[in-house]
């Protein structure tokens, strides 16, 4: 589907606001939900399953969340370049739908490519010659929080934004697909920074469910494995080439282990009436 042509003043004009909106509620929103989970099991048994013992400061909130608002910035720059692009008919727009089965084809797709994207993007951005100005900002982050998802330096955050318009220039892909994907890859990377492991037990050595990510799994990587754990959605990047932490599956295993009750609530003080 392609829109009326537009100059890209214009589309600035008309939709910049709202897509920096669209993507600061969607930012706010993603992060939020996870911090409100994290914040909700810390109070449970589920506490034990915080994965490192440091715990982030306010000021590492204060720098991810101000560095997140500047990625928004960052993003609806490239929106506004997308939907000039769509307009001119250089990129596809927003298609409307080829039936269920074709869409959450594409949608699988599109996470497929993006995660082997996310991969090799984060990989070369480690090489040391390219480290300080693209990617060091995100790894001020050492003990992650939700709020990391989007702490980029701007180059990081040009070289994640420009995923999107590549692949709508190359699959006509439905509204709702993009929408959808937008959804998960928030999701999935407020998960990846939740501090608190929040899959099941048995996830990294089970036979299907260990192709997928954790939060350990990233979680090692900020901690300083900076060789290990590269990927994103699926740990298949980093099982493939060799460079999945060699301690990842004890670290989840002990992470999730279960626990004993705890020792606070066995030696609480009885009411004094
Ligand atoms: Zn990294
Ligand atoms: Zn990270």
């Amino acid at each position: 589907m392609i829109l009326t042509p537009h100059t890209i003043l214009e589309v600035a004009q008309h939709r910049a606001v709202g897509m920096f909106t669209f993507d600061l509620l969607r930012y706010a929103m993603g992060a939020g939900i996870v911090a409100l989970v994290v914040w909700g099991l810390r109070r449970t048994s589920w506490a034990s399953r915080k994965i490192q013992k440091r715990e982030a400061t306010g000021a590492d909130i204060r720098r991810e969340v101000m560095a997140s608002i500047r990625t928004v910035m960052v993003y609806t720059v490239f929106g506004v370049l997308t939907v000039w692009g769509m307009s001119q008919g250089y990129l596809s727009g927003m298609e409307p739908s080829y039936g269920l089965a074709i869409d959450v084809s594409i949608l699988i797709a599109l996470l497929l490519v993006h995660d082997a994207y996310f991969y090799w993007a984060h990989r070369t951005m480690h090489h040391p010659k390219l480290f300080k100005t693209f990617h060091r900002f995100h790894h001020r982050t050492i003990t992650p929080t939700p709020w990391a998802a989007y702490s980029f330096a701007v180059p990081e955050a040009a070289v994640m934004a420009v995923f999107m318009p590549m692949w709508l220039a190359l699959v006509p892909t439905p509204g709702w697909v993009t929408f959808t994907f937008l959804v998960v890859m928030i999701l999935r990377n407020a998960m990846g920074h939740a501090g608190l492991e929040l899959h099941a037990r048995g996830w990294a050595s089970h036979p299907v469910l260990k192709w997928i990510s954790t939060t350990t799994h990233h979680d090692l990587h900020h901690a300083g494995s900076f060789n290990h754990n590269f990927g994103f959605y699926l740990t298949f990047w980093d099982k493939v080439m060799g460079t999945e932490h060699p301690d990842y599956v004890a670290t989840y295993d002990r992470v999730t282990a279960a626990t004993p009750k705890t020792a606070s609530t066995e030696l609480a003080p009885s009411p004094v009436l």
